[in-house]
């Protein structure tokens, strides 16, 4: 029997093949369509794969476009991160890189042509009146008395407003479409307004700028974009957004289709509260490894093939709902483990002595570089007299089951030998500063040595050879379960967020690391290179995430 693959598909695919195969669309195209304000963030991740997985999948095009439109808020900073973020992610726009502003001119000529076809009408109701004439969710609206404007005034007091002849706010263009409507967007909404501002692309040349839901569905029509892909809360805007590209006649009108934003427990999306994290100094800028920008998590260690996973895994829905910062956490960590060398890096260090080894002796052990992964082959490690070893791998009283170092007891030094804990030293305050050792040369790691077997190994860097780094320990910024939010709407920080350790110790196959390289430490976790802070005299790392978790996906 022939066996059938199974492929699941997403509603939008389903929607985009019933296109295809009725002949809707001679062709495929989607686009990312940021507004410049600000920096991306997982969300934004989302949708970016998703447009551009599409286009791949349909043999489509994928367009970047900014869309900026609004001249209050954009900011040329933002348009160069954003691109930067969505190449890091793999999404390559090619050739297509748009800018709605430069549409302005198609935008007023389509305004136009709504008037000519009495469809468009000026409105010289100030914004209070705007609001009481539009009703509310249980009544109507009232027409606006200059609905029933000639074509010809309206032409002509739509060219005052762009002549620059109206002030801010004193009349508006609207469409005519039904003051009764149910849909609220459908009462008359507002498609032009009189703003007296300079645009970072336009400069001073329109003082008129269109409304957000009449500008997206020109630039998809303009770009000849199929499927305008965008979140939940656009869908009562729908009608709107057919409305527009069917007044304004377009061959082959873009159809709007939504899905649920994605939404992460335990950390901050919202731009409004990340700004005030910044500007408070509580964060260290938008790319502080504990934010899920685009640019903190790769700051932090997240590669793109991690986000592209977790996205995947995610899946596209048409219901809201969290995903658990865990399953990110997931994602990194299953696609590091085959690719990051596993070194040994000690981050809360104690003296450990070996009295019978030889003094200025350094030999080298041999380790490989990934258990799992031979192709990731295998180096020297130095090892000497005296060690760093974690200090909780230490303990004077140890409770039953510690299979660690205490007095007495045998373990074996990854990669090296086996040493037994002759006595300790403490400072005048009674903290242990130094463990002193024997060790046995017959124990040699890769010797075959057989004679005797010890429960406990640990992990250590010899003293001499160690590279002395800072490490950056993070956890989430608010915990959910104590809730996000204070009583006075401040967030909920979580004081323990980072940590700063600076007298860290790290085999010296990272002397030459520079940033964004990563590595896992024994034991720990994975850890990055940071690249604002590290400077090769003083390495800093960022944890991206610890090794152990109970979040587990069935496979
Ligand atoms: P935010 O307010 O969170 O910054 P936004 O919607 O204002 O987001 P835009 O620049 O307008 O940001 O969005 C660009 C695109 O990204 C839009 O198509 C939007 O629907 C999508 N998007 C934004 N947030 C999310 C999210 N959390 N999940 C999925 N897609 C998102
Ligand atoms: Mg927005």
């Amino acid at each position: 029997m022939e066996e059938k693959e199974v492929v699941s598909k997403n509603f939008i695919e389903m929607a985009i093949e019933k296109d295809i195969e009725e002949g809707v669309y001679d062709h495929i195209t989607t686009r990312f369509p940021p507004e410049p304000n600000g920096y991306l963030h997982i969300g934004h991740a989302k949708s970016i794969l998703l447009n551009y997985g599409l286009a791949k999948k349909y043999n489509g095009k994928f367009n970047m476009r900014f869309d900026d439109t609004n001249p209050t808020k954009e900011k040329t900073e933002f348009v160069e991160s954003i691109k930067e973020d969505v190449l890091w992610l793999g999404a390559n726009w090619e050739d297509r890189l748009f800018f709605a502003s430069n549409y302005f001119d198609q935008m007023y000529e389509a305004a136009v042509k709504l008037i000519k076809k009495g469809k468009a009408y000026v409105c010289d109701l100030n914004p209070e009146e705007i609001r009481a004439y539009r009703g509310t969710l249980s009544e109507p609206g009232k027409d606006s008395p200059y609905r029933e404007r000639t074509v010809e005034e309206n032409l002509i007091l739509f060219e005052d407003m762009r002549a620059g002849k109206c002030e801010d706010g004193e009349r508006v263009l609207r469409a005519k479409i039904n003051m009764a409507s149910p849909n609220m967007n459908m009462r008359d909404p507002i498609i032009y307004r009189v703003a007296h501002m300079t645009h970072h692309n336009t400069g001073d040349k329109w003082c008129i700028y269109p409304m957000y839901d009449f500008a997206h569905p020109i630039e998809d029509a303009i770009e000849e974009v199929t499927h305008s892909i965008c979140t939940l809360e656009f869908e009562d805007h729908r009608p709107l957004y057919d409305w527009v590209v069917r007044e304004l006649e377009y061959e082959m009108p873009p159809r709007q289709i939504e899905f649920a934003k994605l939404y992460l427990t335990n950390v901050i999306t919202g731009k409004r509260y990340i700004k005030k994290l910044v500007e408070d100094g509580i964060v260290d800028g938008w790319d502080d490894p504990r934010l899920v920008s685009i640019s903190a998590l790769r700051r932090r260690g997240f590669t793109p093939e991690s986000i592209r996973n977790f996205v995947e895994l995610c899946g596209v829905s048409k219901a809201n709902s969290s995903v658990d910062y865990a399953m990110l956490e997931y994602c990194i960590r299953e696609d590091l483990k085959l690719k990051k060398s596993r070194i040994m890096a000690v981050l809360d260090p104690i003296k450990l002595i070996i009295d019978n080894y030889p003094e200025d002796t350094i030999e080298y052990m041999d380790a490989n570089n990934n258990q799992e992964n031979p192709e990731l082959g295998s180096r020297k490690i130095p090892f000497g007299k005296e060690l760093y070893i974690e200090r909780d791998d230490f303990m004077e009283e140890p409770p039953k089951k510690y299979f660690r170092l205490f007095p007495g007891n045998e373990v074996r030094l990854m990669n090296a030998y086996f040493v037994k804990c002759e006595s300790f030293v403490k400072d005048a305050d009674g903290k242990i500063i130094e463990v002193h050792c024997t060790y046995d040369p017959e124990t040699k790691s890769g010797s075959g040595f057989t004679g005797r077997k010890v429960k406990g190994t640990i992990h250590w860097v010899c003293a001499k050879t160690a590279v002395e780094a800072e490490v950056r320990l993070y956890e989430n910024i608010v915990d959910e379960e104590k809730g996000k939010l204070n009583e006075d709407g401040s967030l909920n920080l979580n004081p323990n967020s980072l940590q700063i350790l600076n007298k860290c110790y790290i085999e010296p196959t990272v002397a030459d690391a520079k940033a964004f390289d990563s590595f896992q430490f024994v034991r720990q976790g994975y850890f990055c290179v940071d690249c604002k802070d590290s400077t090769p005299k003083h390495l800093v790392f960022n944890r991206i995430v610890s090794l152990k978790s109970s979040f587990k996906i069935e496979k």
